[in-house]
């Protein structure tokens, strides 16, 4: 996923050393509207840093594409469910 290098420390983007969806591209990751996530989250479910993605995504609030194997509608119910 795209980050704010300015503003992420290192070790927030170490994760991202071997993120799978850097050797991808974003496309599937930030898919059209309606569009299948399905293959995002295959990727997902391989990646080593899934699980730190998906915290940086939250803490980050960030709204779009898929992060750490969760769509947006899924990490807003998680946060609105508190986790
Ligand atoms: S968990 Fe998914 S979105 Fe996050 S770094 Fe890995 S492949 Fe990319």
């Amino acid at each position: 996923m795209p980050i704010n290098r300015t503003t992420a420390t290192a070790h927030e983007l170490s994760w991202r050393e071997n993120a799978l969806c850097a050797q991808t591209g974003p496309d599937f990751f930030f898919p059209d509207p309606g569009s299948s996530t399905r293959e995002a989250k295959r990727l997902c479910a391989a990646c080593d840093g899934r699980e730190a993605c998906l915290e940086y995504a939250l803490s980050h609030d960030e709204r779009f594409g898929v992060w750490g194997g969760l769509s947006e509608k899924e990490r807003y119910r998680l946060r609105r469910e508190g986790r």
